[in-house]
């Protein structure tokens, strides 16, 4: 059993502290609303600046440029920190459609020594070409598997994981369709499921409903493993019983958006705060759950990172780590969701390596 990185395998007992759910290169700009006022328009071209900072904790798709990871200098000093502060992997989670760079990411991980394991699968509808969305459902799931197989295109280097998997805000034909690709590809590549349930407004239709528990019962109906599922983004809002419940059915529930506390000023939706997001967590280890909570940061707009004003990847082991010891959780829950349950869930069978 091994976990497969974008440099080959790593014994699993090898993995550390690990971030389940990062973006070192991404490109969100498909959600870019092209605004028709006049005095908006500039925002779709500019770069950021320190004078911008505010307007994008109230608004943080104004700025297209703020939509894109694409500064390779940039992310390795960022990711830095991280190893820095103790981390030793991260799960990129860009997949197609996402922005995914697997050659830039390889290099980045041999630069930083930081373990990178690649994501796979399809992202959000509106973020892939029409020759992708309107493939048949076997060929997409021929796809998946085979770059988890023998590599994407022609670098050799093999996702670790499946997903992240867009899920929109509405299950249609599109999300039923790729839920069924993503259970046939796990269940011929053996590797865990990532499932983005959008959680946040950038999308229209979003009413606030999070799909997770209906995404599990399709995946459950295609007979996909729910212990190695993970649903993603249940710290936006969030909703306790909605999080017991995933947990309940059996999967993974993910705690992603540590240092996120943005406003969407058009559609008045305010993010949880950090601390929500600790006192959450240290009710659901209270509750037993520590075994099935995955914690991490989903760094993937611009100002996710510290060179924007964020709080970039080493958040946790900097800062939440320190705020839960101080509302009295054990080093060894700490420990069971940083290292414990991301090498149960990476971790692949020998078959599939
Ligand atoms: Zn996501």
């Amino acid at each position: 059993m091994a976990v497969v990185t974008v440099n080959g395998l790593v014994d699993k007992e090898d993995l550390g502290v690990t971030l389940p759910h990062e973006h070192l290169f991404v490109d969100l700009s498909f959600v870019y609303a092209n605004p028709q006022e006049a005095e908006k328009k500039k925002y779709a071209t500019q770069d950021i600046s320190m004078s911008d900072l505010h307007l994008l904790k109230y608004n943080p798709g104004l700025i297209k440029s703020n939509l894109i990871l694409d500064e390779e200098a940039t992310i390795t000093t960022e990711l830095a920190r991280f190893k820095a502060a103790g981390g030793v992997s991260v799960v990129e989670q860009s997949s197609q459609g996402a922005g995914r760079r697997e050659k830039a990411i390889r290099d980045i991980s041999l630069k930083t020594g930081v373990q990178i394991i690649s994501g796979g699968g399809f992202y959000m509808k509106e973020s892939l070409p029409d020759s992708i969305t309107g493939s048949t459902e076997r060929s997409l799931a021929e796809a998946a598997i085979k770059e988890i197989q023998s590599g994407i295109g022609d670098t050799g280097i093999r996702p670790g994981i499946i997903g992240e998997i867009g899920i929109g805000p509405v299950i249609g034909e599109w999300e039923q369709k790729i839920l069924r690709v993503a259970a046939r590809a796990q269940k011929e590549t053996g590797r865990p499921l990532s499932i983005h349930v959008q959680a946040v407004p950038t999308l229209k239709d979003f009413s606030g409903e999070l799909n997770g528990i209906e995404v599990l019962r399709q995946l459950e109906n295609q007979g996909a493993d729910i212990s190695r599922v993970v649903i993603c983004h249940t710290d936006a809002k969030i909703n306790l019983e909605y999080i017991k419940k995933i947990v309940e059915i059996g999967a993974y529930a993910e705690l992603d958006h540590f240092g996120k506390e943005y406003y969407f000023s058009d559609t008045g939706f305010l993010m949880d705060r950090d601390m929500d997001r600790v006192l959450a967590i240290k009710e659901l280890i209270d509750s037993g759950l520590a075994g099935r909570i995955l914690m991490s940061q989903d760094v993937c707009l611009k100002t996710d990172l510290i060179t924007y004003g964020g709080f970039g990847y080493a958040h946790i082991l900097n800062n939440i780590v320190p705020a839960m010891k101080l509302k009295g959780i054990s080093q060894e829950a700490i420990h069971t969701i940083m290292v414990d349950n991301p090498k149960t869930l990476l971790d692949v069978e020998e078959a599939f390596l």
